[in-house]
C-alpha cells in the first residue's frame, strides 16, 4: 500500500458500476447485469481494462536502468517467431516480490522483478517469458476472462460497502487471484509452445524445464517459510499455472526431441549484468511483509493477518486470504473522520449503503475504535462481514473488512487477534527497516560458501535463500571467479 493511495483518486472501469445502488440482496444481480454490458468482448480492449487493475495488484511498474529494455527485447525475440509478430506487445516489469509472470490477452505480458531474482540466465526467463506468449496466442486467457467475471462480484460487493471504486477494483483483481487460473491442458499447451519458440528464437531449449524447476525450488522455499516444510504447496507463479508432477520431464522431452546441432547461448553474464542491484523482496515504500505482520514504515503502522491467512500487499490496499477463502481487506480512506466518531463514520459515510448491526465501540491499543457485522447475499449464497474501523490519529481511518463463508466464534476470534493487533509503527522500528537489492559478486579462489554468503541480509533461513537464488553452489564447490547474487541491504537507496 503506497502513501499515494491515501490521496486516493477515481479509477477507471468499475467506477461506472458504482452508481448509488441500493442495499439490498440484489446488488449481486444488479452489479452482474451491468457486467455483462460493459465487460468488452474484444481481446485488446479485455488487456487495456484490465492493465491498470494489473498495476494497482502489483505495486506498479517497477523501473531499473536498462532492465525494461533488456526485458522487451526478450519478448520481442520470442514474439518475432510467432504469427502475431507484427501486432502489439506491451511488456511490464511489475514491482513486487511475488515469483509470478502472466499475461492478458491483446498481447500484455508481466513479469514481475521476484521472478525475475529466481533465474539462473536469460534462457530462463526467455522460458517463462515465452510460455506467457504461448498463452496469448493459444488465447487461453479470453476464456479465463469471461470464469474471471463471476469470481468479481465480492469485490465489486465490497466497492458498494466502501463506496470505494478502488477497492472495488482491488476486489475484483483479487478475485481473479483467488481461481486456478488455466487449466492443466492449457498449462502443458503454453509449455509446449514455449519450447517451441525458444528454440525458433535461438535459446536453449532446455531452458523451459530448468526455469519450472526453479520456480519448483521457489515453492518449496516459500512452503518452508510457511511452516510447511514438504507439502507440495502451490505458492505464486504455481498459484495461476498449475504444477504437475510430469510438467518437468514433459518439457524436458519436448526439448529433446527438437535437439538441433545449433550453438545456443544461455545468455548468463548479460543477464546478471541487467539485475545487479534490483530492488529485492517488498519495496519499502509500499509496506513490508514479515510472516502474518504488515508494516508499514513511511505510514507508520502496523498490524497482524488473522491465523492461517496470507498477506498480499497492493499499491490501494492490504488482503490477506486462507485456504477456505476467508478473506481480508485493509486500506486507509483518504477522507478521513470528518469529525465523525468511528461509529458515526461507520453508520454514515462507510457502510451508510447497507443495513448493520449498530457499531460496538472498542479500544484498540488505546485507539476509538467500532465494530459491525451484517450479511450481503448474492444468489443465495451468504457473506459474512466484519466491519472495522480505527481512528489512527489526526483525522485518519483504518479499515478492516473480514468476509467468511461461514460465521463461527473461532472465525471471529482470529478477526479479533488481526484487528487489535493494529498499532503505530515506533519510529526506532520503522528506520530498521531498509530496502534489499541483489548485488552481483564474484568468487574469489578458497572462498567457502559461509564466505560468499558475507554480508548478506538477514533471512529465516539464510543458506536456504543463498542457495534458492544461486544453486550452482549446492554441491559447495566454488570456482575462482563464478558470478554470484547476494541480497543486500541498500544504504544508498533513494
Ligand atoms: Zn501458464
Amino acid at each position: 500500500m503506497s502513501i499515494k493511495s491515501l490521496i486516493g483518486g477515481l479509477g477507471i472501469g468499475l467506477a461506472l458500476v458504482l452508481q448509488p445502488v441500493t442495499g439490498s440482496a440484489r446488488d449481486g444481480d444488479q452489479i452482474a447485469d451491468l457486467f455483462d454490458i460493459f465487460e468488452p468482448s474484444d481481446e485488446q480492449a479485455i488487456g487495456k481494462q484490465q492493465h491498470g487493475r494489473i498495476l494497482q495488484q502489483y505495486g506498479g511498474e517497477y523501473k531499473k536502468e536498462g532492465l525494461n529494455e533488456y526485458v522487451l527485447d526478450i519478448v520481442l525475440r520470442i514474439v518475432a517467431v510467432t504469427e502475431k509478430r507484427n501486432e502489439p506487445w506491451n511488456v511490464t516489469v511489475l514491482n513486487s516480490p511475488m515469483v509470478n509472470a502472466f499475461a492478458l490477452p491483446g498481447g500484455y505480458v508481466y513479469v514481475t522483478r521476484g521472478l525475475l531474482a529466481m533465474a539462473n540466465n536469460e534462457a530462463e526467463v526467455a522460458g517463462v517469458l515465452a510460455h506467457e506468449v504461448g498463452h496469448v496466442i493459444a488465447r487461453h486467457g479470453v476464456e479465463r476472462q469471461s470464469r474471471a467475471t463471476g469470481m468479481g462480484l465480492l469485490g465489486a460487493i465490497a466497492g458498494i460497502l466502501t463506496q470505494s471504486a478502488d477497492v472495488a477494483r482491488l476486489g475484483q483483481t483479487v478475485g481473479g487471484l483467488f481461481l486456478a487460473d488455466y487449466s492443466r491442458d492449457q498449462e502443458y499447451e503454453a509449455d509446449s509452445l514455449g519450447v517451441k519458440y525458444l528454440g525458433l528464437a535461438g535459446y536453449p531449449r532446455e531452458a523451459m524445464a530448468d526455469f519450472l524447476l526453479r520456480l519448483e525450488a521457489h515453492s518449496k522455499y516459500s512452503a518452508k517459510l510457511a511452516g510447511k516444510e514438504g507439502s507440495s504447496g502451490q505458492y505464486d507463479f504455481f498459484a495461476t499455472h498449475p504444477q504437475t508432477e510430469d510438467r518437468v520431464d514433459r518439457a524436458r522431452a519436448l526439448a529433446k526431441q527438437q535437439a538441433d546441432e545449433l550453438q545456443r547461448s544461455y545468455g548468463t553474464k548479460r543477464y546478471l549484468e541487467n539485475i545487479d542491484q534490483m530492488l529485492f523482496g517488498d519495496d519499502i515504500r509500499e509496506g513490508v511483509i514479515r510472516g502474518r505482520d504488515f508494516l508499514h514504515p513511511d505510514l507508520r503502522l502496523t498490524f497482524k493477518a488473522p491465523k492461517g491467512f496470507q498477506l498480499i500487499n497492493s499499491t490501494r490496499a492490504v488482503f490477506a486470504k486462507d485456504r477456505s477463502g476467508n478473506q481480508m481487506i485493509f486500506d486507509m480512506d483518504p477522507r478521513g473522520l470528518q469529525g465523525l466518531s468511528p461509529g458515526q463514520y461507520m453508520s454514515r459515510m462507510w457502510l451508510s449503503k447497507v443495513k448493520h448491526a449498530p457499531p460496538q465501540s472498542i479500544l484498540v491499543g488505546g485507539a476509538q475504535g467500532a465494530r459491525t457485522h451484517f450479511i450481503v447475499s448474492n444468489n443465495n449464497r451468504k457473506t459474512y462481514i466484519t466491519a472495522v474501523v480505527v481512528n489512527f490519529g489526526y483525522e485518519k481511518v483504518a479499515r478492516f473488512i473480514y468476509k467468511s463463508r461461514t460465521r463461527t466464534q473461532e472465525l471471529e476470534d482470529r478477526y479479533a487477534e488481526s484487528y487489535f493487533s493494529f498499532r503505530p509503527l515506533g519510529y526506532e522500528e520503522a528506520s530498521k527497516i531498509k530496502p534489499v537489492g541483489l548485488e552481483i559478486r564474484t568468487a574469489r579462489s578458497g572462498e567457502d560458501l559461509e564466505d560468499l554468503m558475507d554480508g548478506m541480509v538477514e533471512a529465516k533461513y539464510p543458506e536456504d535463500l543463498f542457495l534458492l537464488l544461486n544453486p550452482a553452489f549446492k554441491n559447495r564447490e566454488i570456482k575462482s571467479g563464478q558470478k554470484y547474487k547476494l541480497p543486500v541491504i541498500m544504504d544508498n537507496a533513494d
